[in-house]
């Protein structure tokens, strides 16, 4: 199949990519690495009259530290230098761990951290990490910059916060606890492929050893990426003893709203996120100094 005829634009600025957005409207999108966005229109998925390509505009392909820790990635930078970066592997080791799980090398070599969290495709693993992360999404648009919290960026499958006239120029995501544990993990029925069920999970433990600070959220577990509150709540103060995190896993079940597929009912998604969930949080816990 190949896509409907189309205009391709290549601004060098985020400012004449916004300009060039507002004057096609929604007639245009933007492209980062085409990993989703081609295959859709080669399917008629997505016809766009004009593809905006923001692969040469300056400073969205970017990792950078911030004084307070965080890092801020550019829109546009490839899962592959993420995933090979060295201080991002040890002070966020949960993107790298997570990274490994998304596609195949080839597509993450094109792919972007920014296309994905944009394309919110509530099976893919990073929204969910990024919701786990505490990330923060750096909408820019003809009203200025604002700030979007991953927990309130994705909206729906497929549709994210972003106004027809605006774009994600970065995501920040905060410095982990000191001393916290991560791990990420996930089913999928061969390497590479969408996640039936996956889970990030955060853990810190306080000086005598119990959890003072615990996150969960799953992927391919409802409309959108699915935090588990609840779950996550029941382990502060605990040993996070077998017992004590098999009661957490069994209670973010509930939590979470799996929509099903062809390849797993939702009813053994929710099976599935019990399973990953106690795995990943003992990981977690291991982990945690
Ligand atoms: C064979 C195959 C297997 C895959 N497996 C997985 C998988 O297991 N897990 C997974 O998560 N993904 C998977 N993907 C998808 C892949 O991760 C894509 O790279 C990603 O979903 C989209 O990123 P992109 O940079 O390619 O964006 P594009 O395809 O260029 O764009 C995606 C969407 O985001 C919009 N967009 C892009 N950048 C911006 C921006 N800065 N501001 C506003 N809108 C923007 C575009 O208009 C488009 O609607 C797979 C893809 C393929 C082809």
């Amino acid at each position: 199949m190949k896509p409907a005829p189309f205009e391709w634009l290549a601004p060098e600025s985020l400012d004449a990519a916004l300009a060039l957005k507002a004057t096609h409207g929604d007639g245009a999108r933007f492209i980062a690495g085409g990993q989703s966005l081609v295959p859709a229109m080669n399917f008629r998925v997505a016809q766009p009259a004009v593809l905006i390509d923001l692969g040469r505009v300056g400073g969205l392909d970017s990792l950078e530290w911030q004084a307070d820790g965080s890092l801020r990635i550019g829109a546009t930078t490839r899962y592959r230098t993420i995933e090979r970066d060295a201080a991002v592997a040890q002070r966020l080791p949960l993107l790298v761990e997570a990274l490994a799980e998304v596609a195949h090398p080839q597509i993450r070599t094109r792919g972007t951290l920014g296309g994905n969290l944009c394309h919110a495709d509530p099976a893919s693993e990073m929204p969910a990490v990024m919701l786990a992360l505490g990330g923060r999404m750096e909408v820019r648009g003809p009203r200025g910059t604002r700030m979007v919290p991953a927990a309130e960026f994705f909206v729906a499958p497929l549709t994210t916060a972003l106004a027809e006239d605006e774009m994600l120029a970065a995501i920040v995501v905060p410095p982990l606890p000191e001393g916290a544990g991560t791990a990420f993990l996930e089913v999928a029925r061969r390497r590479g492929d969408y996640a039936m069920m996956g889970v990030a999970a955060v853990l810190r433990r306080d000086g005598a050893g119990r959890c003072a600070e615990a996150r969960l959220a799953f992927c391919s577990a409802g409309p959108t990426p699915m935090a588990a509150p609840g779950a996550a709540a029941m382990l502060v103060g605990t040993a996070l003893t077998v017992g004590e995190i098999a009661a957490a896993a069994e209670a973010a079940k509930a939590e979470i709203e799996p929509m099903g597929s062809v390849q797993a009912s939702p009813a053994y998604q929710r099976h599935l996120a019990g399973v990953l969930a106690a795995r990943a949080l003992t990981l977690a816990a291991e982990r945690a100094a």
